[in-house]
């Protein structure tokens, strides 16, 4: 590599990164893509649910060939209190495909398969090579280092993804360091159980799967929520909150998380798995309000480095690498008019504009603010609707009409005021 000019460097082979460096390659640019690693997806533990539509357009074919654990035929929204859970189901057999509508997948292998594609493109990925800085001259980005003059390495457009809390894109200028209001912390464990027990445990057909989000008690009542995923031979279980919430009421994310797993509701779902992988990891959720400069002369963001997560549809990895694909397709065009400067790297910001990344995170600008306004969310709701489906449920010798006078007493001690903003409030910023 020595003394030679890329097109272009890609500072981490997470999704976005790798989606921008297949395309560059194979519109014929020369593209290296630099991953601290040991191999792409090593830094990544994450079970997580991958949507197939999107990444068919990126993967043409992924699903003979990708690792993929379960098509998700199952997907709930559960509730906890202390003692109880309830919620919403939607199971289909369509989901089953085809076409199948989400896989989980273990992103340590995804990553690592995905990876390969674009090297199948011509693309060249570097593991074990961690960028500490970004080179500069005349005020415009010109490469990367690893810290000592061996590691230097040059390129007239240089792509950051290296995810959430991104050093580069702060080294940049394009955002500060994500104040705790702008990201979430969660917690996450890999637990192995055989697929047999899974599919007893879930009510699965073998090799399919199910999703659970689980809001409530699951995070202690504060902002954000727990996760279960079925995987072929494992199940991805997590909880996280805001990290402001985390900060302001003391609590801690391994905690949250143990705590998750020894509820009455969710224990028996993990109870004999060993678990295999643990990690933490930020998440961005600042969204479309507190977005920071998206390019520079010589510098595009992209994936989680930009903040593109939408945590409401739990879409982070497609939009990764749409804004992977976005930003190779503003490359390619300034390479053929051979100006990588801020003017012509603006197409970008144009691109996102028209697709569903920026649509949709402008749709939902006001959702966090929303929530976290409202710390009594998912607190008292859960519990009064708890309470409310206790006394329906109960077969006691209070009559009917009894019960339901003592429902509605229970929904009409909540604050009014309060009501009436909660669901004003939430349809505004949802609409
Ligand atoms: C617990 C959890 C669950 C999630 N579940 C889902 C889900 O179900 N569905 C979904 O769509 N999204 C989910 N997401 C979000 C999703 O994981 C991210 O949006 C997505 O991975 C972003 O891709 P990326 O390429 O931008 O960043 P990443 O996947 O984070 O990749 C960044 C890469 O850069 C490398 N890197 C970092 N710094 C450097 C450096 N200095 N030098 C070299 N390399 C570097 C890292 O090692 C990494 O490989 C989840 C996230 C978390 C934390």
């Amino acid at each position: 590599m020595d003394g030679e000019v890329f097109d272009a460097i890609v500072v981490g082979a997470g999704p976005a990164g790798v989606t921008a460096a297949k395309d560059l390659a194979a519109a014929g640019l020369s593209v290296v893509v630099l991953e601290r690693g040991q191999y792409p997806g090593s830094k990544n533990v994450s079970g997580s649910i991958l949507y197939r539509q999107p990444t068919e357009e990126f993967a043409p074919g992924f699903e003979a060939e990708a690792p993929l654990e379960r098509p998700i035929v199952e997907q709930r929204y559960l509730l906890l209190t202390d003692d109880a859970m309830l919620g919403g189901v939607y199971r289909s057999t369509r989901f089953a495909g085809p076409p199948v509508n989400a896989y989980s997948v273990l992103r340590s292998e995804f990553d690592r398969w995905y990876a390969g594609t674009a090297e199948a493109a011509g693309a060249e990925i570097y593991p074990e090579f961690t960028v500490t800085d970004l080179l500069w001259e005349d005020g415009r980005v010109v490469g990367v280092t690893t810290g000592d003059a061996d590691g230097e390495l040059r390129a007239r457009v240089v792509v950051i993804a290296d995810g959430a809390n991104s050093l580069l894109a702060q080294r940049a200028g394009l955002h500060k360091e994500w104040e705790p209001i702008e990201q979430a912390l969660v917690a996450k464990e890999l637990i192995a159980l055989p697929a047999a027990t899974i599919e007893d445990r879930f009510a699965l057909p073998v090799g399919q799967g199910a999703a659970y989000e689980v809001f409530g008690e699951s995070t202690w009542g504060l902002l954000g929520y727990g996760f279960i995923y079925t995987n072929k031979e494992s199940i991805s279980i997590g909880t996280g909150a805001l990290l402001q919430d985390l900060i302001e009421s003391g609590r801690n994310v391994n905690d949250m998380l143990d705590r998750f797993k020894r509820h009455p509701a969710i224990a028996p779902l993990v109870r004999d798995g060993e678990t295999i992988e643990y990690s933490a990891h930020l998440i961005p959720e600042g969204g479309f309000k507190r977005m920071g400069r998206l390019f520079i002369d010589g510098a595009l963001v992209v994936g989680d480095a930009a903040g593109f997560v939408n945590p409401l549809n739990r879409e982070g990895t497609n939009l990764a690498m749409l804004s992977g694909r976005l930003a190779a397709r503003t490359i390619i065009e300034a390479k053929a008019r051979d100006d990588f400067s801020i003017a012509t790297l603006s197409r970008y910001r144009e691109l996102l504009d028209e697709s569903h990344i920026m649509k949709d995170l402008f749709k939902i600008r006001n959702v966090t603010g929303f929530a976290h306004a409202r710390p009594h969310l998912l607190r008292d709701y859960p519990r009064v609707m708890s309470d409310a489906a206790r006394e329906y449920l109960t077969v006691d010798g209070v009559p009917m009409k009894e019960k339901q006078a003592n429902i509605a007493r229970m929904f009409a001690r909540l604050p009014k005021r309060r009501l009436v903003g909660d669901v004003l409030g939430g349809l505004r910023s949802m609409i």
